[in-house]
C-alpha cells in the first residue's frame, strides 16, 4: 500500500504495521495466514466483514491530521475492533479511542481482541483510553464526546445528525452515506473554530448500511 501511495504518511503506515490484522479475525476464519494480509475483507461472523486494509488506509490517511497525540476519537461500526486499535497507536496514550458497535458479538469479540493485544494498544485498553460499547452509531457516544476525529464504517442513509453534534471544532468526521447497494459517497465533513460545517466528497464507495437496530430487532 505504501509502493502503491495508498498509505502516504509514516503515521499510517507505522499504525497498520503495528496492528497484526490478523489478531482480529476468528481463528476458524483464516485458515492459512495469508489470507489476513490479502487487500481483501474477511468474514468476521454476524455476516459482517472487516474492512479491506486499503479502506482502513484511506480512513486513516483522510483522519490522520485530527488523529495527532492526545486527540479523541470514534470509530462507530467498529466490528473486528482493527481500526480502534490503529486509532489508538496514533493517538496515543494522552488521547482517548471509542469504539462503537451494535451486535453484541462483536463488540465482545472485538473487546476480547483488545484484551490480548500487546504494547500500547494493551496499556489504552486496560486504562480505558480505548473502549468498546454495544450501541447504536446513528446516536453516537455522547458521554465521551466531543471527537476530533469520528469514522463510520457503515452506509449511513442521511448524516447522522447526533454525530455532527458530537464532532469537535475542528473536527473531522468521515462517513459513506448513500442507500443500501446504491451510489454512496464517503463524506468528509469538517467543523470549523467556529461549529461551521464543510461537507466534500472524497470519493464514491460501497458499505454494508448502517442499520437503525431499533427497526431490525
Ligand atoms: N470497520 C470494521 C467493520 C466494518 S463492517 C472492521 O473493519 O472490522 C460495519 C460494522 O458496522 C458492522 O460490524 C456492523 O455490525 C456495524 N453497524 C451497522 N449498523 C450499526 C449501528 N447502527 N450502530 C453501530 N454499529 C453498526
Amino acid at each position: 500500500m505504501v509502493k502503491a501511495s495508498i498509505i502516504k504518511s509514516s503515521l499510517v503506515r507505522d499504525a497498520m504495521l503495528r496492528v497484526d490484522r490478523k489478531h482480529y479475525i476468528p481463528n476458524k476464519n483464516v485458515l492459512d495466514d495469508e489470507i489476513a494480509y490479502m487487500d481483501s475483507p474477511q468474514r468476521i461472523g454476524y455476516n459482517v466483514t472487516i474492512s479491506a486494509p486499503h479502506m482502513h488506509a484511506f480512513a486513516l490517511e483522510i483522519l490522520k491530521d485530527h488523529l495527532v497525540k492526545g486527540n479523541r476519537a470514534l470509530d462507530v461500526g467498529s466490528g473486528s475492533g482493527y481500526l480502534v486499535a490503529c486509532m489508538a497507536q496514533m493517538v496515543g496514550d494522552s488521547g482517548k479511542v471509542i469504539g462503537l458497535e451494535y451486535i453484541p458479538q462483536l463488540a465482545k469479540h472485538s473487546q476480547e481482541c483488545l484484551s490480548t493485544e500487546t504494547g500500547l494498544v494493551y496499556e489504552m485498553y486496560k486504562n480505558k483510553n480505548l473502549q468498546i460499547h454495544e450501541g447504536d452509531g446513528w446516536k453516537g457516544y455522547e458521554s465521551e464526546a466531543p471527537y476530533h476525529a469520528m469514522h463510520v464504517g457503515a452506509a449511513a442513509a442521511t448524516i447522522p445528525d447526533m454525530l455532527i453534534q458530537q464532532l469537535a471544532n475542528n473536527g473531522r468526521l468521515v462517513v459513506p452515506v448513500g442507500p443500501e447497494g446504491g451510489s454512496q459517497e464517503l463524506m468528509v465533513i469538517d467543523k470549523d473554530a467556529d461549529g461551521n460545517i464543510k461537507k466534500t466528497s472524497a470519493m464514491g464507495v460501497m458499505y454494508v448500511p448502517l442499520v437503525n437496530p431499533s427497526k431490525s430487532k
